[in-house]
Order: structure tokens, then C-alpha cells, then sequence
């Protein structure tokens, strides 16, 4: 059973699915695995007829900790403020750092099909006081709180220490107060200048009822609070959090012990790797989710994250030769898989409800998995061939002119290839193909690999193959007839139409190329033919000169002839 469905056949009654973030900076892609994962438990829930909520968060009132995005003038000022109340560094396209940076990520939630039924930032929270009543009973149980802190996580708070944090009224740092001395009321607070390394407090000292918004509970209990406060069934963690003795554990102690309230059903998730590196979320390294989300498209990307259970890392390298198309062949294998039409390669667990969460809400499976799906490596050489009518090509590959839906696909796809060719493409994908005549470097051709594209002219003038699979199948073909390795047939067709030994996959290079084009110029590479059709101008055009190529040394063959 798919992981998300065994969640959702354990629980009953109505559930509430919660996540929240600190929007410290610039988001990862590793980020969106947990709103992906909350969205397809949602749906699951949702499936089994469970009445299910799906609420996101941001932790805005979380100081300023990372000066990296800061001027230099505006770190003494803003360090140790809540998120929320620094200016937006980018500009004023938004009302704050938090609301910025919290905003792009959200930004990306809507296109990947995931759509909270409600998000809430806590710097609107605390101001309604809505949270008040969580605060007193942290206040009045702030023993309790030293003693989980110090049981759990073996933290140790100084005697007296209270568990809230008070915006300082005088500079307006919350990172930077102490409290201490509760009456039921208020407490005290002092600003220290030394209190935490990276922030520096204004000394500002006094008295102060910690409601409305004039403080915050440190983030464990805040996220206990959020529990409480919405009443939280469910909410998946990153496995950074769920270790023994961490920010998990520690949250759920709280919730049980100050708030009297069991904590919701946990479901630590791993990382994604972005080759190779852990993806941290406040460093600036890796790719953001914002940017990974034009070269993805949102189906490939729910792909990235669904395909594993939640419980294994993801390896995933978009700069790798392959990683990007491949994750678009497996969508395109799942979708055949689903359709009942043959495919080539491994199929994932549980391909018909993974399929069904990889698609967008409103997308029926049966359909999607109908649709005519162009691969994108192929689309990504047609979008590098000058001249190419595209969407013509792809309905003629079809066979049938391209529906609505297809017409969107392929839309997205091509967008999609085209950032991936400006942002991750290794240098092996990148074509230029010389359409007037073959390479110099195709002087550097074996005779042996002459003869291999002379059959292959032949071979492919009768058969006229259609699409990337069959040319690729044609060239294992023919090179093993020819008794020649792959790679020396791979490396004679990459030297005759790109003049240098290697590059994307033949079959689909030749396959994005006009038929008559490759045929002639599998014959002027092999030098084994006088009239040599080479000279197509566009690759819909006709020849436009049948003279052997100038530049190019003669054969033997012609040298006989
Ligand atoms: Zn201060």
C-alpha cells in the first residue's frame, strides 16, 4: 500500500494536517518535500473519507539570526528582531524579510497543486490574543518547562528562567530578553547586550504583561502551542527535528506534560541531497525552490518527492547529465503504465495511486495517463534545432492533432526544457548542429564506423524510424550487425552531426533532426555515396544542394570511383 494511504487507513475521525517554517531566507527545493507530503496526506485522508484540514504556518516572530542577507548598517539594528518586523531586504514588494522570503516559497505551493485550506503567520496570531491563554498556562507551569527541557534534552535553564520571550519595547529585539519574575501579570525583562552571540540587546530593563504580541513563547512551545491552538492531528517532521532528544521529542513532552494535550501523529521525513550536499535552508547554496520549480514541471517535481517513502533520503542532482530528463521519462512511464500501453525501464511501487498523487487536483488519472506525452530530452534538442515547429512536430509524432490538455503539457514542458538548458544542462546536451556540411572532426571517423553510418543511412531510409526509441533501437541494431561496440556507434553519429564524441542521446538527437537531413548526412560522413544530400538549409526545407561537401577530405571510396 502507498505510505500515504497506511497513514490514512491508521487514524479515524476528523484530522487536522499541520505545517510551519521559519522564513529565515531563501527556501530549498528540500523544502517543499513536506508540503508535498502534507498535501498527499491530505488527499489520502480525503480518499478515505475522513473530513481533513490542511493548514501551513509561518514562523515569523522567530528573531533575525542570519546576517547574511543584511547590509552591513542594518545588522546592529535588525539581529535578534522578530522576522516579521524586519524590512524586506529585497526592496518593498513586501511588508517584511518574513513575508518576502515566506512569500516566494508560498508562491510555489498554488502551481504544485497544493492549496492549504487555511495558512497562518504567528505575527498575526499573537496580536489577537488568541494565544494568551497557552502563555499564562506556560507561565504558571514554567517549572514544568525547565524540567522537560532539562529531562528531554538535557538543557539546562537558569533558576527562575520563565519560558516566553518579550519584544523589547525600547529596540524592538525579541532574541535579546531574559524574563523572569511572573506575577500573574507581568513579568520582568532585561535587554541584554551579551545575552545571545549574534544579537545585541539595548539593556532596556522593566516590567510588561507578555499578551496581545508584546512576547512570544520560544519555539518549542510555540509549536506545542500551534498543536493546541488548531488542534493538530498530524504533522510530519524533518528528521532533523525528530531526533532522540530534539526539537520533536522536546514539543511533544510540552504538549503533554504544560498543555495537557497529546501531541499529533508524527512522520519524520529525510533530506534531499541536491548532488550529493545536504541541503541546509538558511546557507545560500543548492538550488531554491522557486528556481527548481521552472525547470521542473509540477508533476515531475511531486514525482521527485512521492516516488521514495518519506523515510529515505533523495539523491538528486540537477546539474547530473540525466537526472532531469529522467525524472520526466518516469512520469512518462508511470503514465504508460497506468494507460496499459508498454513501456521501458522499472516501474516504482504502487504506480496507479503514485501516478494519481503525482498529478495536480483537478487532473483525472485516466486521462492524464491517455494524454500524448513528447519526452523531454527530445524536446529539448527540437527546442535547440533552429526552425523546428515544434508543437507540428510533436502532433505529427502523435499522429493525431494535439488536444488541449497535450497542447498545456507540451507548453510546460518546453518551458521547462528551456530553463533546464539555461540553468542546469551539462554541456553534453547542448547541440549546434552544422547543417551545410559534416564537422571537420568527422574526418577523425574510422573506417569502421563509415561503414556503421552507411548502414545506418541505408537502414534508416528504409525504415523510416519514428521518434527517439526506434532510432535508438535502430542504431543498437545496425552497430550490432556492423559488429561494432555501442560506443564506437554512438561516438560516429555524436562526431557527424556535433564534431565531438559524445553528446545527448543518439537516438533521440537524430530523432529531433528531419529525416532526409540525417540520412543525407549519415552518407556524407560515411563518404561512400556521390550524390550526397547534405545541404537542407532548415530542417523542414528541401535540399538545396546534392554536391558533396566542401571542406571534406575524400574517401576511398570516391577516390575509386
Ligand atoms: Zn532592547
Amino acid at each position: 500500500m502507498y505510505w500515504a494511504d497506511e497513514l490514512a487507513a491508521s487514524v479515524e475521525g476528523p484530522q487536522v494536517v499541520n505545517d510551519s517554517k521559519t522564513p529565515s531566507g531563501t527556501v530549498h527545493v528540500g523544502s517543499l518535500r513536506g508540503p508535498v507530503i502534507l498535501d498527499v496526506i491530505t488527499r489520502a485522508l480525503r480518499d478515505r473519507g475522513l473530513p481533513a484540514t490542511l493548514l501551513y504556518g509561518v514562523d515569523d516572530m522567530d528573531p533575525m539570526d542570519a546576517q547574511a542577507l543584511l547590509t552591513p548598517d542594518a545588522v546592529e539594528r535588525e539581529m535578534g528582531r522578530p522576522l516579521a518586523h524586519v524590512p524586506d531586504p529585497a526592496g518593498d514588494c513586501h511588508a517584511s524579510y518574513a513575508r518576502h522570503f515566506a512569500g516566494v516559497f508560498i508562491e510555489t505551493f498554488a502551481g504544485l497543486g497544493i492549496h492549504p485550506d487555511r495558512y497562518y503567520w504567528m505575527s498575526d496570531i499573537y496580536p489577537t490574543g488568541e494565544i494568551d491563554p497557552l502563555i499564562r498556562t506556560a507561565l504558571d507551569r514554567a517549572q514544568v518547562v525547565r524540567d522537560v527541557y532539562r529531562r528531554v534534552s538535557k538543557v539546562e535553564r537558569p533558576e527562575g528562567w520563565l519560558p516566553v520571550h518579550v519584544v523589547c519595547p525600547v529596540c524592538g529585539k525579541v532574541g535579546t530578553t531574559i524574563a523572569t519574575a511572573w506575577d500573574g501579570e507581568t513579568v520582568a525583562f532585561e535587554c541584554r547586550p551579551d545575552y545571545v552571540t549574534w544579537a545585541r540587546g539595548c539593556g532596556a530593563s522593566g516590567r510588561i504583561a507578555p499578551f496581545g504580541g508584546a512576547a512570544k513563547l520560544p519555539w518549542n512551545l510555540e509549536w506545542a502551542a500551534q498543536w493546541s491552538l488548531f488542534g493538530v492531528t498530524i504533522e510530519p517532521c524533518g528528521k532533523d527535528l525528530a531526533t532522540a532528544g530534539g526539537s520533536r521529542d522536546r514539543s511533544d513532552a510540552l504538549a503533554r506534560e504544560v498543555f495537557d494535550r497529546e501531541p499529533p501523529r508524527n512522520l519524520a521525513y529525510e533530506f534531499l541531497n541536491i548532488g550529493g550536499r545536504k541541503m541546509s535552508t538558511s546557507k545560500g547554496r543548492g538550488a531554491s525552490a522557486h528556481k527548481m520549480a521552472e525547470v521542473l514541471s509540477p508533476e515531475a517535481l511531486r514525482l521527485l518527492f512521492l516516488r521514495p517513502r518519506p523515510n529515505q533520503a533523495i539523491e538528486f542532482d540537477p546539474e547530473g547529465t540525466d537526472a532531469i530528463p529522467r525524472l520526466f521519462d518516469e512520469l512518462d512511464r508511470l503514465a504508460a503504465a497506468v494507460a496499459g500501453r508498454p513501456y521501458r525501464g522499472e516501474l516504482p511501487p504502487d504506480p496507479e495511486r503514485l501516478f494519481g498523487y503525482v498529478l495536480l487536483p483537478a487532473t483525472l488519472p485516466a486521462e492524464a495517463a491517455a494524454a500524448y506525452r513528447p519526452a523531454f530530452a527530445h524536446l529539448a534538442l527540437l527546442a535547440q534545432i533552429p526552425g523546428v515547429d515544434i508543437a507540428a512536430r510533436v502532433a505529427e509524432e502523435k499522429g493525431a492533432p494535439l488536444t488541449i490538455a497535450e497542447e498545456l503539457t507540451l507548453a510546460e514542458r518546453l518551458a521547462a526544457a528551456r530553463a533546464w538548458l539555461d540553468a542546469y544542462a551539462p554541456e553534453s546536451a547542448v547541440v549546434r548542429v552544422r547543417r551545410d556540411a559534416p564537422p571537420p572532426e568527422a574526418t577523425a571517423l574510422g573506417e569502421d564506423q563509415r561503414v556503421f553510418l552507411g548502414g545506418l543511412a541505408i537502414a534508416a531510409e528504409k525504415e523510416g524510424p519514428h521518434g527517439g526509441d526506434a532510432w535508438q533501437d535502430l542504431l543498437f541494431r545496425v552497430a550490432g550487425e556492423a559488429g561494432l561496440p555501442a560506443g564506437r556507434a554512438f561516438g560516429a553519429v555524436y562526431l557527424a552531426f556535433l564534431g565531438r564524441p559524445n553528446g545527448p542521446r543518439a537516438g533521440w538527437l537524430l530523432a529531433s533532426l528531419d529525416r532526409e537531413f540525417v540520412v543525407g548526412r549519415l552518407r556524407a560522413a560515411a563518404g561512400w555515396h556521390h550524390h550526397v544530400v547534405d545541404d537542407v538549409g532548415t530542417p523542414d526545407g528541401p535540399p538545396a544542394s546534392d554536391g558533396p561537401p566542401a571542406g571534406r577530405q575524400a574517401t576511398s571510396e570516391e577516390a575509386k570511383g
